[in-house]
């Protein structure tokens, strides 16, 4: 099990506290994304297609740190871009964790072994290292040699050091069962902690739009990799057994996407991490405005595909709470990799796809050159 006792402990109280009260939308972790800026340009990414400007622009430690008090989850994910370029981030997930937040920073590694003393060792803290396969797959995904082996040094050199080590790997649909089985393989000796896996979401600004998963190949791509590990227990994942469960096709889910509310430097982005459909100046504005019910796979064009964990990894985890027979036969036997898979969803009613990439950029592009913030100040130049 790669979630640690005390997480799963602390998350398992707060959502009996919001259960036992009724509340109908809480968030389970908070997606802080201090800036867009990357130093690798990976060819499934639709987070890095902005001007300089937009990308020059950083989250302060203070917006961080508000955003953790506007949104009560008790996990903070921080990703990007490369968190590791913004200069104030040692401070931010110093005071993040003081808070008493569990504390995760998304990392391609390139940066992390010269970073890697500006940071402490802490229960509540890890790393979660990008790889998406071996070194011929993860350097192929990155669109970049070497990068792979960088990772792995990077993880080796964080492990001594005593840290935690998650690693994120995304799959697409060139992604071979067999190969993935035997990558899944390799981790637990390097030294990683937890494994989180997920489809790719096809994002419409991503620059390769040929290798997204459908849901049928997500399911059965899953089922053939889980099929290779005793349906998925040989490996440590940093995940529900219910979300892996929905993976390999056996649940029938909704997202959630107020379960990963997300904060960029645009706002509170609406509706979801993966989509960025407007913005909000505040969390308790994004909750109260955003219009829940027109988004999500059958409501919208752009969700059909989506069986991505930032959306439904908070709704496995509520239905585990809910069930909690169906999540122990899951630690015990894994996902069933075989039989008849749970009906998927209809998309016969989903409304068309909205594009509405150009108006926000062209909005905080007035909005930079109106308030000429030099906010440049907090871009790590050394990078
Ligand atoms: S299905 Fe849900 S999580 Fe996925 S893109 Fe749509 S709203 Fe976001």
């Amino acid at each position: 099990m790669g979630i640690p006792l005390n997480q799963m402990a602390r998350i398992g109280a707060y959502i009996v506290k919001n259960e036992i009260r009724r509340v109908p939308r809480y968030p389970l972790v908070l997606m802080l994304e201090p800036l867009f800026r990357c130093n690798l340009a990976c060819a499934g990414c639709g987070k890095i297609d902005y001007p300089a400007p937009i990308l020059n622009q950083r989250l302060s430690v203070e917006d961080c740190l508000s955003a953790a008090d506007e949104c009560p989850a008790p996990v903070v994910v921080i990703a990007g871009g490369e968190p590791l370029l913004h200069r104030e981030l040692p401070e931010i997930v110093e005071r993040l964790l003081a808070k008493g937040k569990f504390v995760t920073v998304c990392t391609n590694a390139l940066l992390l072994e010269k970073k890697l003393h500006q940071y402490k060792p802490h229960k509540n803290f890890n790393w979660s290292v990008h790889l998406d396969g071996d070194q011929t797959h993860h350097d192929k995904s990155v669109c970049q040699t070497g990068v792979y082996d960088k990772c792995v040094e990077a993880i080796r050199v964080s492990k001594a050091a005593g840290f935690r080590i998650n690693i994120n790997c995304t799959l697409f649909n060139d992604a071979e069962p067999e190969n993935v089985a035997r990558f899944l393989d390799t981790l637990k000796p390097l030294g990683v902690d937890g494994i989180t896996i997920s489809p790719g979401y096809a994002y419409e600004r991503a620059p390769d739009q040929q290798h997204f998963l459908n849901r049928t190949a997500t399911k059965t791509l899953f089922r053939e990799i889980f099929k290779r590990g005793r349906n998925g227990r040989n490996w440590d994942f940093f995940q529900s057994g219910l979300f892996l469960d929905f993976l390999a096709g056996n649940q029938t889910y909704h997202c959630t996407p107020w379960g990963n509310p997300t904060r960029t430097i645009f706002g509170w982005q609406k509706p979801c991490y993966l989509l960025g459909e407007g913005y909000a100046k505040t969390y308790k504005e994004l909750m109260e405005t955003t219009d829940w019910d027109s988004y999500g796979t059958g409501n919208y064009e752009k969700c059909a595909d989506c069986m991505v964990h930032s959306g439904f990894e908070a709704t496995a985890v509520r239905d585990g709470f809910k069930h909690p027979l169906k999540l122990l036969s899951l630690s015990l036997k894994g996902p069933r990799t075989s039989g008849e898979m749970a009906p998927d969803i209809s998309l016969e009613n989903q409304r068309p796809a909205e594009f509405v990439f150009s108006r926000h950029v062209e909005h905080k592009l007035k909005e930079i050159g109106a308030a000429k913030t030099g906010t440049e100040h907090l871009t790590d130049a050394a990078e």
